[in-house]
């Protein structure tokens, strides 16, 4: 029976509209070797061109038109010229939030051929996901500014946990950690310094833990999380952070597999009641935009994770596989990787070696 799913591309700005672009092609790449799997795709120019025109990151009806779609194919939003707190919560933090994408979920590991900067820590050794709460905590959006430009001027950023928001990402952590082999999940906090929300976050945790006796779990301060991984990679599985913990600690998860430009991630909205968005956990990269060497393997692999969770298993793994083949090869990389081959030819490569041939 054939199979058609709707995709909205939202390139945004910098590299990410040339990585979306090589993402798009590793779907058609797909489509054309199943002939019962087919892709409508949407492309929806916003970003920061579009603020500088119009004033705003995406039109009024945006949010509703990207409603319509089954997944979302994002690339980046941030722009020299324009304050990044602009960018980030006119487009990217809009859709996350106004589809409540609680779940944001970024798989690390070391890819064949790829050598990470941990010195003999081997692909078996490195194979985390990371579990970022994407709806509250730190960057809630609450707080404010008064009296600016005086010298009694005031800055608040409140973070807001919620019992409701605290339990659906930890019970979703403890779920996704049932899922896998090693069936760990280690939990982290800094509820010695911050006494509130996170002693809340530990409470909850503990509480949740009760109901997954099969996983082994524990409980990391953040400072000491990041000498774990890097140390001790092996000890870990699946992680769960706050918004903000998550967010260091996964780019820092990216270094250690490689390079920025691998990385994936998903922005989930579990119960399925919006579309989830899929992207790259790199940015704009303005320092090399325009010249075709970003790495799109970040994209392609993100497109992985949007194929599993429209049910396209069998294609995800398809593509996977092929990356995988590619990275292996060693011989088409981009210079992230010390490589010295363009997004284009990388494309090239995994599109080849999902066609089953070799170049
Ligand atoms: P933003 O402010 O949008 O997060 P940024 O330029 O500050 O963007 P990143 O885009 O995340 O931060 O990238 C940091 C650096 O990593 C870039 O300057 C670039 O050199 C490198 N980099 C990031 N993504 C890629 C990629 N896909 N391919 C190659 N290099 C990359």
């Amino acid at each position: 029976m054939s199979r058609t799913h709707r995709i909205a591309a939202v390139p945004g700005d910098g590299i990410g509209i040339e990585v979306i672009e090589a993402g798009l092609e590793v779907l058609d790449a797909l489509a054309a070797a199943e002939p019962d799997l087919a892709f409508e795709v949407e492309r929806f120019p916003w970003g920061s061109d579009y603020y500088l025109e119009h004033g705003v990151m995406m039109p009024d009806d945006g949010f509703a038109r990207l409603r319509a779609f089954d997944a979302i194919l994002f690339g980046s939003a941030g722009d020299p010229r324009v304050p990044d707190h602009l960018t980030l919560w006119g487009l990217r933090l809009a859709i996350c939030q106004g589809m409540d994408q609680y779940a944001n979920v970024r798989p690390t590991r070391l890819l064949p051929g790829i050598e990470g900067p941990l010195k003999g820590v081997t692909a078996a050794e490195l194979d985390w996901v990371i579990v970022r709460e994407n709806s509250e905590g730190e960057y809630a959006g609450a707080g404010g500014r008064v009296h600016q430009g005086f010298d009694h001027e005031v800055g608040l950023d409140v973070s807001i946990m919620t019992r409701k928001g605290v339990e659906r990402i930890i019970r979703f952590a403890f779920e996704l950690a049932r899922s896998r082999p090693r069936k760990k999940l280690t939990v982290v906090t800094k509820s010695n310094a911050q006494r509130h929300a996170m002693v809340m976050w530990d409470e909850i945790a503990a509480m949740v833990q009760a109901d997954y006796p099969d996983i082994e779990t524990d409980k990391m301060l953040v400072d000491a999380m990041t000498t774990r991984m890097v140390l001790k990679p092996a000890s870990l599985d699946v992680i769960v952070a706050t918004n903000l913990h998550a967010d260091i600690l996964s780019d820092l998860a990216a270094a250690l597999s490689g390079s920025l430009g691998i990385a994936p991630t998903g922005n989930l909205n579990p119960e399925r009641d919006f579309p989830s968005m899929f992207e790259p956990i790199h940015g704009s990269a303005f320092d090399i935009m325009g010249k075709g060497i970003a790495n799109p393997i970040g994209t392609f692999w993100s497109t992985a994770m949007l194929l599993d969770h429209l049910g396209e298993e069998a294609a995800a793994g398809r593509l996977m596989n092929a990356i995988e083949v590619v990275t292996g090869r060693g011989e088409v990389l981009t210079a992230d990787l010390g490589g010295s081959a363009t997004t284009a030819e990388v494309t090239e490569a995994v599109c080849a070696a999902l066609a089953g041939s070799n170049v």
